[in-house]
């Protein structure tokens, strides 16, 4: 087996570094040795560097002001950011840039990536996601907020949840309800809707660690163009789901870069507790590393498809089940080292509330009580829950019977 990139790939990377050396502050050390202030400030201004230098939307087309590079390149950008300790943009880029913005350049209208593309590429524009409803999540099929015409314009009646960031948004991409008589998955279209037009509430969910970064967002005669439709009408299934699979894109060259980070974070946390000889933790920090070397070599694998084919194929439901699963367990691990001192909350608590606290942060009982009580354990739910992708693999890979509708 051929472990290496293709040459091809050198020459970028050699670009990539260049420009982190050019760009990055003196003596930089990571987004986890900043405080969240600090870190929100930088990362404002980070992003508008990638920005200006054309490293967002780098696989898109020119002519809407993306990089028009290889899929190749886009995961060394991927790696050598993630290997820098640097985001690559704001955490909204998720929704706007990654999700609709690689949506809008399958499916959206010629119209459509000329006006929406550079202003979501700028951050004039940020997106949030309107998928998921109080009856509806795995089964995302049962969507229920309603969207009739009325002239030019959709009229929407109904509700989001768990809209992640909602607050930040000025914009919200939903799947709604257009035809009550189709099959579920046939009466469904993809629309975008402004989140400050009159009728929408976005309302903040304070969570378990004490922060609000899920909303819920409600519809009441909100009005949005009728070309604001991304895709046919009725045909918003095929959308929701390409989108869904940018979700995973180049997170098996970064992810293992992140749980390594964290397992450093995690080795130095028993030293600093004077665990490091006792042979149990001892044996569960190998075991840490058994998985997180197997999670680079599947990464590599993934990849590997990915780039040959475009697309990514089921077997990103293994890495997806893998890095959450593992995730779990090491997160319990921590609290294990930190005994009773994890009853005390101290010190800089994470930056972001996805997966791990940025590499380079410090070992503070508020980073691991929040990686633990939240981030690990959402891992397992958002981005497709454990069960779904174990029927995804059950069906698709294994060739085993569909579940029973
Ligand atoms: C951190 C985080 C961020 C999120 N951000 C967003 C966002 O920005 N926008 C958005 O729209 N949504 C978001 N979500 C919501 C997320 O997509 C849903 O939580 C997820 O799809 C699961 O849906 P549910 O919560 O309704 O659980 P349910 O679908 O009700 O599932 C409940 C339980 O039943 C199991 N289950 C369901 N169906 C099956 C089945 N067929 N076979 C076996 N078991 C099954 C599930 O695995 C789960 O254990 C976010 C969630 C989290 C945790």
């Amino acid at each position: 087996m051929e472990l290496r990139y293709p040459p091809e790939a050198d020459a970028f990377r050699a670009e990539v570094r260049a420009f982190l050396r050019d760009h990055l502050p003196a003596g930089w050390d990571g987004m986890g040795a900043l405080t969240n202030d600090e870190a929100d400030a930088f990362s404002l201004r980070w992003r508008r560097t990638l920005y200006e230098h054309g490293m967002l939307g780098l696989t898109w087309p020119v002519a809407y002001g993306g990089g028009g590079r290889s899929k190749l390149d886009q995961v060394v950008l991927a790696e050598e950011l993630a290997r820098a300790r640097v985001p690559m943009g704001r955490a909204t880029d998720t929704t706007s840039v990654k999700m609709l913005g690689n949506t809008l350049v399958r499916w959206g209208t010629e119209e459509q990536k000329r006006r929406y593309i550079p202003r979501l590429l700028s951050g004039e524009d940020v997106w949030v996601q309107g998928y998921s409803e109080p009856d509806a999540g795995s089964d995302l099929g049962s969507v229920g907020l309603r969207a009739h015409r009325e002239g030019d314009e959709w009229v929407l009646n109904g509700q989001k949840i768990w809209t992640s960031r909602g607050t930040e948004g000025t914009g919200i991409f939903v799947l709604a309800r257009t035809d009550h008589a189709a099959p579920k998955h046939r009466g469904i279209t993809f629309l975008l809707c402004r989140l400050d037009v009159p009728g929408v509430e976005v309302r903040p969910i304070r969570v378990l660690t004490g922060q609000a970064e899920f909303c819920e967002v409600f519809f009441t005669d909100a009005r949005t163009p009728a070309d604001d439709v991304i895709g046919e009408v009725n045909g918003g299934w095929a959308v929701a789901m390409s989108l869904l699979g940018h979700e995973r894109g180049e997170e098996a060259a970064t992810n293992p870069i992140f749980f390594r980070a964290e397992l450093e974070r995690l080795i130095a946390l028993a030293r600093e507790a004077g665990r490091d000889g006792d042979p149990v933790i001892r044996d569960r920090l190998a075991w840490c590393y058994t998985k997180v070397e197997v999670m680079r070599f599947l990464g590599y694998r993934i990849l590997t498809g990915y780039l040959r084919s475009g697309e990514l194929g089921p077997e990103a439901s293994i890495s997806k089940l893998y890095w959450s699963e593992y995730h779990q367990v090491a997160a319990d691990l921590a609290m294990e080292i930190l005994g009773a001192r994890a009853l005390v909350r101290e010190g800089r608590r994470p930056f972001k509330h996805f997966r791990t606290d940025e590499p380079g942060a410090p070992n503070t009982t508020n980073s691991w009580i929040d990686v633990c009580l939240l981030n690990a354990r959402s891992g397992t739910v958002y981005a497709g829950t454990s069960q779904v992708q174990r029927n995804i693999i059950g069906e698709s890979i294994l060739g085993l019977a569909k579940e029973p509708v």
